[in-house]
């Protein structure tokens, strides 16, 4: 079997039925699995999916404290711009086309740590970057972590039933998997401590930088806008790291062939370019799928993608060192062919 085929943790209700097909858990099964695999009680090597959605809980008492409390209209536009488009793009700048597709290297690793700690920290690098090379290998098929086919809750809660790694890899698997996290700057478990905590990233070191990333953050917000803009920042990246939560399905198509003739040219997996992703995010997925290690996925005139005007612009001051840029290529190969 290959890497990527053994390197997640398989839900009890598997990848595939026995024909080889999706296997499509029911909604109790899905939260069955949700909890049990959040239960650190039963296993501490359930930590890093836990630790995810205590991020996410302990952001709503910021979130009820804005609405009730310190709610203004400003706050809300700095609340909306803050959740879908600096936390948008910066998950787009960093887990994806950074840790991920390694679509542009930094000059040092100041600007890595200056780029990965740019907003408030939500979702552990890990559980994005692994699974999702799972992802592109499998796309639409048995075993990718969130196929959109598998239905709306299989992909919502994906992050816990089927994006975290498995935990009785080979210390050679393992060490495969050290390296695809290679990008993030995390420092990795030895193999005797990921049998020990099940994950590459370390418990404490993580839990530091993530009061160091909170810390900074608040502090930084208190001081321009005081407590209640704390609240509208803090609830804002909690509203995100749920709303994000959604994109896989939608995505790829809700489960249908949504793809149109001459906008999806990726024809490979049912992946769409879709405006909203596009416009705040600079997800347009259909093209990424196409060039996954491009820095730019915005490639037709209105594809506006705030993402590549972040790394084109970084480059052009310095902090980042080279990109890739396959517009050229899609323009050559797909665009100017119609
Ligand atoms: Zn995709
Ligand atoms: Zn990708």
């Amino acid at each position: 079997m290959t890497f990527l085929n053994v390197v997640l943790d398989p839900p009890a209700y598997g990848w595939s039925d026995t024909n080889g097909n999706l296997s499509k858990p029911t909604p109790k099964q899905i939260f069955t699995e949700f909890f049990s695999r959040l239960n650190i009680f039963k296993n501490k090597k359930n930590w890093l999916p836990f630790y995810s959605w205590s991020k996410v809980l302990i952001s709503v008492p910021f979130l009820m404290l804005f609405i009730f409390q310190y709610f203004s209209w400003s706050l809300l536009a700095v609340a909306f711009v803050y959740s879908m488009i600096i936390m948008g793009t910066h998950g787009t700048i960093w887990h994806h086309r950074y840790c991920t597709h390694n679509s542009y290297t930094f000059r040092n690793k100041f600007w890595r740590f200056f780029t990965q700690n740019l907003t408030i920290s939500m979702i552990p690098e890990e559980i994005y970057v692994v699974s999702h090379h799972v992802h592109h290998e499998k796309s639409d098929m048995p075993g990718d972590p969130y196929n959109a086919s598998g239905g709306f809750l299989y992909c919502f809660l994906a992050d816990v039933n089927h994006q975290p790694i498995a935990k009785d890899l080979s210390e050679a698997d393992y060490q495969r998997a050290v390296k695809l996290m290679v990008n993030t700057g995390i420092t990795p478990n030895t193999y005797e401590q990921y049998q020990k905590w099940g994950s590459i990233a370390n418990p404490y070191r993580t839990l530091l930088s993530w009061l160091l990333n909170w810390g900074f953050w608040a502090a930084v917000f208190f001081l321009i806008g005081g407590f209640g803009m704390v609240c509208a920042v803090f609830g804002a990246a909690g509203v995100w790291a749920v709303g994000v939560r959604t994109f896989n399905y939608e995505g790829h198509g809700k489960g249908k062939d949504m793809r149109r003739d001459n906008y999806d040219f990726s024809r490979e997996d049912m992946s769409i370019n879709q405006l909203w992703p596009g416009y705040v995010a600079g997800e347009w997925h259909n093209n990424h799928h196409l060039y996954p290690v491009s820095a730019r996925t915005g490639f037709l005139p209105h594809q506006f993608d705030l993402a590549w005007c972040y790394i084109r612009l970084m480059y052009t001051l310095g902090p980042v060192k080279s990109f890739k840029d396959s517009k050229e290529e899609f323009l050559e190969h797909h665009y100017n062919k119609k």
